[in-house]
Formats: C-alpha cells, sequence, structure tokens
C-alpha cells in the first residue's frame, strides 16, 4: 500500500504517449567495456575541472582525472584502469556541435579499482562530508547535474521538513530510474538515509508516477525495511499521477506538499530539497562503498529492435551502446534524453556522459518532421499548458523579434524547457528552440559585456594610474624647482652683502666706549634730593633712621623667622 497523502495539482502539463514498455521488459545489463572511453573534464554545471593527468600515465578505475574547480564544480574519474592516450579536445554530447577537454583512455581489461573504504561521515564535519562528496563526482542524475554536495545542506536552519526523492520520471522512452527502483530499491533508500542525516530531515517522501507498479512494489518494500532500521514512519512511497513534467523537481515538490517554491528562492527556504532516486543510489556508493560516480544507467530506446536499460561506463561512446541494442536501417539520428527535452547529437559517437539517462535513436518514422511553422494565433493554448505559470507566446514574440529585455520581463529564465507549450501549438511553432536561442543570446551577451566591462575597468585603472604617476613626478619636480630657487636666493642674498671696512670698525669701537661710560656715570651718581643737605636736615634724618631702628627691635619677636 502506497502512503495515504494529500495531493496536489500544477499547474499545465500534458499527457504524451508514453513508449515505455519497450525498454522494461528485461532488467539492466552491464553494458561491455569500449576500446576506447572518451571522458569529458566538464560534466556538470558550474567550473570545468583541471586535468590530473597526462598522456602515457596509467590510471586505475576510480582514479580522479579532473579535480573540481571553483565553488561550483565536481570531480571526473577514470571509469576503468587503463592507460591514457591524450588530454585533448573532442566533440561533445551536446547540439552545438562544440568540443571540450576530454581524458582519452584506453582500457587494459583488468578493470583494477584504485583502493575503497567507506567514508564515515558521521564523524566528519558537514564541510568535510561535502567535499567528499565533491571529489566523488557525485551529481544530480535526473539530467541536472547540478553537483549534489552543494544541494546537501539543511540551510539557515540547519534541518528540514522533508526530503523529496524523484522517481516520477515523466519522460517518454526513459525508464533508467524505474528499473533501478525495481532492483536496487533498499540501495536507494540506504542513500536516502544518508542523505536524510546529512540534512537532518523529518520525513522522506518518495514520489513515483503512477505508470510504474512495480518500481512502486520494489520500493514500498525497502521503505518498509527502512522504516523498520530507523524505528519511525519516516520512509513514504507515494504514488503520484501521470502527468508530464510531473517529474520537474518544483513540479512534484508540489505535489507531494502543495509547497510552491518560488523563482530565485532555495527550496531548503521552504523546508524541501529534492533528489533523485539515481543520485541517492550514487551518494550510497560514494559514502557507503568508497566509489566515485564512474558509470550510471542509460535507456537506450526508439528506433531499435531490442531496448533496453544498461550500466554503462562514462565515456563510451554512444555507438556502441547502441549496437548492443540493433539499431533500424532507417535511424537517422541519437537524442541525449526523451523527446521532450532531448538533445540532438552531433553524431552518435560522442560518449556517454553523467546527464545521459537515455539515448534515444530516431528516425522520420518514428519523429515525423513537424508540419511548416505558422503564425501565432494567440489561442493561449500554450498558456494553458505551461506547468511555470509563463506567457509563452509572449516570450515566442520578443525572442523571435530579437527583444531579449522584454523576453526575459516575461521570465524566460522561469522556463524549463519542458516543451509543453510546443506539443500543443496548433501553429506547430518549435516554441523551445526560441526560448533556447534567447537564454543562449541574452548569455553570450552578459559574457560580452562581462569581458567588456573588465576590459573598460583595466583601461580606466591604467589611465589613473598614469594620471597619478604624472602628478606624482610634476610634484616631485615642482618641489625640486622651489628648493633651487630657495638656495639660489639664499646664495644671492650672501653674495649681495655689502663688505665691513676698517673705517666703520672703528667708527663701532668708538660708539661702544662711548656707551660704557655713560653707563659707569649712571651707577655713581646719587638720588638727587639727598645731596647738599644742611646739617639739620641730616640731623633730622639720623632721628628718623634711628626711631626706624628702635620699633625694628621692639617687632622682632613678633615676625616670623623667615619674614
Ligand atoms: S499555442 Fe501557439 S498559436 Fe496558440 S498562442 Fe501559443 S504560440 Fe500562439
Ligand atoms: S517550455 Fe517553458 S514556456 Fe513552454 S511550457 Fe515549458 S516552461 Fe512553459
Amino acid at each position: 500500500m502506497t502512503a495515504l497523502q494529500r495531493l496536489f495539482k500544477f499547474h499545465g502539463g500534458v499527457k504524451p504517449a508514453y513508449n515505455k514498455e519497450a525498454s522494461t521488459g528485461l532488467p539492466i545489463a552491464v553494458a561491455p567495456t569500449s576500446t576506447r572511453l572518451v571522458i569529458p573534464l566538464h560534466q556538470s554545471i558550474g567550473g570545468m575541472p583541471r586535468p590530473m593527468v597526462a598522456a602515457g600515465e596509467r590510471v586505475l578505475k576510480g582514479q580522479r582525472i579532473g579535480g573540481a574547480d571553483g565553488n561550483v564544480s565536481s570531480a571526473v574519474h577514470a571509469s576503468t584502469s587503463g592507460t591514457v592516450v591524450a588530454v585533448e579536445m573532442r566533440l561533445m554530447p551536446h547540439t552545438s556541435g562544440l568540443s571540450a577537454l576530454c581524458v582519452v583512455i584506453e582500457p587494459d581489461g583488468r578493470d583494477e579499482w584504485i583502493p575503497r573504504q567507506p567514508f564515515d561521515f558521521r564523524s566528519a564535519t558537514p564541510t568535510q562530508t561535502r567535499d567528499y562528496l565533491r571529489d566523488a563526482g557525485v551529481v544530480g542524475l535526473g539530467g541536472a547535474v547540478f553537483p549534489s554536495y552543494l544541494k546537501l545542506n539543511p540551510g539557515k536552519q540547519g534541518k528540514l521538513d522533508t526530503l523529496v526523492l524523484n522517481g516520477a520520471e515523466c519522460e517518454p522512452f526513459i525508464t533508467c530510474d524505474d528499473l533501478l527502483m525495481r532492483e536496487r530499491a533498499a540501495t536507494i533508500l540506504d542513500g536516502a538515509a544518508i542523505m536524510r542525516e546529512m540534512l537532518a530531515a523529518g520525513q522522506v517522501l518518495i514520489g513515483i508516477e503512477d505508470n510504474k507498479p512495480e518500481a512502486i512494489a520494489a520500493m514500498e518494500i525497502a521503505a518498509r525495511a527502512a522504516n523498520a532500521a530507523a524505528r519511525e514512519d519516516a520512509f513514504k512511497v507515494v504514488s503520484v499521477p501521470t502527468r508530464y513534467p510531473a517529474g520537474g523537481a518544483k513540479q512534484l515538490m508540489r505535489v507531494l506538499t502543495g509547497i510552491e517554491v518560488p523563482h530565485g528562492k532555495r527550496s531548503t527556504d521552504y523546508g524541501l530539497q529534492c533528489f533523485n532516486v539515481g543520485t541517492a543510489y550514487a551518494i550510497y556508493e560514494a559514502i557507503a562503498l568508497g566509489q566515485p560516480l564512474i558509470s550510471r544507467i542509460v535507456t537506450v530506446a526508439g528506433n531499435v529492435g531490442k531496448a533496453r536499460n544498461y550500466e554503462v561506463l562514462l565515456g563510451t561512446p554512444m555507438r556502441d551502446i547502441i549496437a548492443l541494442c540493433g539499431p533500424l536501417p532507417d535511424s537517422d539520428r541519437v537524442i541525449m534524453g526523451g523527446p521532450m527535452m532531448g538533445l540532438l547529437m552531433p553524431d552518435d559517437s560522442v560518449p556517454v556522459v553523467k546527464a545521459a539517462n537515455c539515448v534515444l535513436v530516431g528516425s522520420k518514422k518514428l519523429f515525423p518532421p513537424p508540419p511548416p511553422e505558422m503564425p501565432c494565433i494567440r489561442c493561449g493554448e500554450c498558456a494553458k499548458a505551461c506547468p511555470s505559470d509563463l506567457q509563452p507566446f509572449e516570450m515566442y514574440w520578443f525572442s523571435r523579434a530579437k527583444i531579449f529585455g522584454k523576453a526575459q520581463e516575461y521570465n524566460l529564465f522561469d522556463c524549463i524547457e519542458c516543451g509543453c507549450c510546443a506539443y500543443v501549438c496548433p501553429s506547430r511553432i518549435p516554441l523551445v528552440d526560441y526560448y533556447r536561442f534567447a537564454k543562449s543570446e541574452i548569455w553570450a551577451r552578459e559574457t560580452e559585456k562581462e569581458a567588456a566591462d573588465v576590459a573598460r575597468e583595466r583601461y580606466e585603472f591604467r589611465l589613473l594610474r598614469e594620471e597619478r604617476e604624472k602628478q606624482e613626478k610634476a610634484a616631485k619636480l615642482a618641489a625640486k624647482t622651489a628648493a633651487g630657487r630657495e638656495k639660489a636666493a639664499v646664495a644671492l642674498a650672501e653674495a649681495e652683502k655689502p663688505a665691513v671696512t676698517p673705517e666703520q670698525d672703528a667708527k663701532k669701537a668708538l660708539i661702544a666706549a662711548a656707551l660704557e661710560r655713560a653707563r659707569a656715570q649712571k651707577e655713581q651718581a646719587h638720588p638727587e634730593n639727598v645731596s647738599n643737605l644742611t646739617p639739620e636736615q641730616q640731623a633730622e634724618i639720623a632721628a628718623i633712621e634711628a626711631r626706624r631702628a628702635e620699633i625694628r627691635e621692639m617687632a622682632k619677636p613678633h615676625l616670623r623667622q623667615d619674614d
């Protein structure tokens, strides 16, 4: 019995033909190792890993060959043991047909692992565990390839209400998660238990579309065991209605909890975090077994005789796994992913990467060319189908007219490129192509603008520095000139002083002698009022002096010693 959980609806969505039966008839098989593995260094969102090996080196299975670079990046590893024959630019599994740096390995057939040991995350700090997972190369395996270590953070509040495990797998043809859940349910939940502990999450809701009854049954058995181990009812399998794109993280969180995470906000702010079931499996392998991410389950389907899921070493050329399924003679294209959101490959030699959940072989019969594009009739069907609540026809109009600012005003970057709008458009307008074009143009312009800003800042800084140096030079020169002028003025004044003659010296001496005489006379002079006194006056003065002396004698005892 699936858990009784109140379900919520998300806006829009479509019900395409699912075509999942063809690849679910057989269990997952291990794809043979190819004669050459081409492992792109850039396999996740974020910075490109630095190469850690050179041509000629021997590498072991699981050895790190690309080190994570920057805050958002994830390591890559050798998928088997062998010799690095080149580190060079190779064609990428991308519609653009561009090349990127790859490590080319010639397997030695021994498949020799690096020493592996479990990582004791309970004794490690959260940062150490996240660093470990970054170096183990674990990324989201639902197709988004976002580095998982960045999502294993409970956010500000330090805990979460709900960990959502995404087993919805809503894209047509793709069944890799379905098969993984059927065959390895217990391991997925062991990984989920590790994530739950790291995120301090309350419940774990496992959302699976109701068109996968076997997967639901297998996960329920595993959930009962996990609940028994945790001694609580934390793990719940929830069957969700089949409606594309129920497997979008936002849509699934909305269906399971009713919470709509606004654009630009983190789901952890709302007590939620969502991981694909394949990612939970990879986290278990990394933490419990010490095995980095070197392989993934890939659905090979479409125009092939025997569609199937394979466990494929990363770096395996797509043509090698297509060959295992018997491609039909009229095959004319390879798509990585499903028909709704997948990317057309430049050819079938490109390697399987972490994002490759499906290798879909196409033909004109399977995917007939769309009828010619007609003008938009503003019927509004695209807006009704959009799960992101956007106005697709407005975004189309502005993208087509290259008025990118306006397209952004209509929240172009909220578009998840699900293709629902194009699927329902009666005018058969390839709407998503217009959005991808507009997004890439905006990114290119942003990059150019950033580069131009950096160049302008550098130029302005150089001008500023040159101006400052010029001013400093001028100030130094002015100071030097002023000092020189002062020195010259002093020298000139000295030079212009009149010379002293012997006559002038004699005159000075005479003046000084006269002044000295006047001073001596002044000292010898008596006061006018006591000179030429009569004898009576002198007797009177003597009497006065005698009285004063008498009074002084009488006052002596009353005076202090120091008076
Ligand atoms: S569905 Fe197509 S025709 Fe209708 S409004 Fe949208 S873009 Fe225009
Ligand atoms: S592709 Fe974008 S605009 Fe179209 S339905 Fe999906 S989210 Fe909406």
